[in-house]
């Protein structure tokens, strides 16, 4: 059984925990695609490069969740030709028997267009700052601050810049929170199963 979950957003809007839950809850594996881009960020030399020779022991690397590495992926993330590096993983990613969930910010438009379920999950910047300054200490105006700054690269990028799929379910999770979102997206889920 062939079944892809595209779960797009910007940043610290709930991807993560929506993914890992519906991961869980219907056996898919998952794949956080942000995680390829930090990992490129914080490799060093020629990001085009990095992407092209990316593996396992650079996605293994214990510094990718910090905010640096978030701001060094968002700049890598806008070369087409570090994009292009990363297509064909994520496809066969998505593809594979069993099912997957995949989120990131451009799973629904360009990564798998034809996924069975599309999800945007959105909120206020304030919410998200402080959902991610909850987890990452710091100066909380700080984080706004480089959340706008993320989503402004993300949103306004030449290529596949950040937005929903037009078919795409959107989720606002400063609305609803987090545990609603993931209930909503098991119910699309399984009635797109049947
Ligand atoms: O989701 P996460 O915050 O880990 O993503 C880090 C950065 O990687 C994002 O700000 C974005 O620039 C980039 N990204 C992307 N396309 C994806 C996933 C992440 O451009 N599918």
């Amino acid at each position: 059984m062939r079944f892809t979950v595209a779960i797009d957003g910007p940043a610290a809007a709930g991807k993560g925990t929506i993914s890992r839950a519906v991961a869980a809850r219907f056996g898919f594996a998952h794949l956080d695609t942000g995680a390829l881009y930090r990992a490129v960020g914080v490799k060093g030399g020629d990001p085009v490069v990095a992407a092209q020779t990316l593996g396992p022991q650079d996605l293994a690397r214990e510094d990718l969740r910090t905010g640096a590495a978030g701001q060094a992926a968002s700049k890598v993330a806008a070369i087409p030709e570090v994009r292009a590096a990363l297509v064909q993983f994520q496809r066969e990613f998505a593809r594979r028997e069993g099912g997957a969930v995949l989120d990131g910010r451009d799973i629904g438009t360009v990564i798998c267009p034809d996924a069975e379920v599309k999800l945007f999950v959105t909120a206020s910047p304030e919410v998200r700052a402080h959902r991610r300054w909850l987890e990452l200490g710091g100066d909380e105006r700080e984080v706004l601050a480089d959340v706008r700054e993320r989503d402004a690269r993300d949103m306004n990028r030449a290529d596949a810049p950040l937005r929903p799929a037009e078919d795409a379910l959107v989720l606002d999770t400063s609305e609803m929170g987090v545990d609603a979102a993931v209930q909503a997206a098991c119910d699309l889920i399984a009635a797109r199963r049947r």
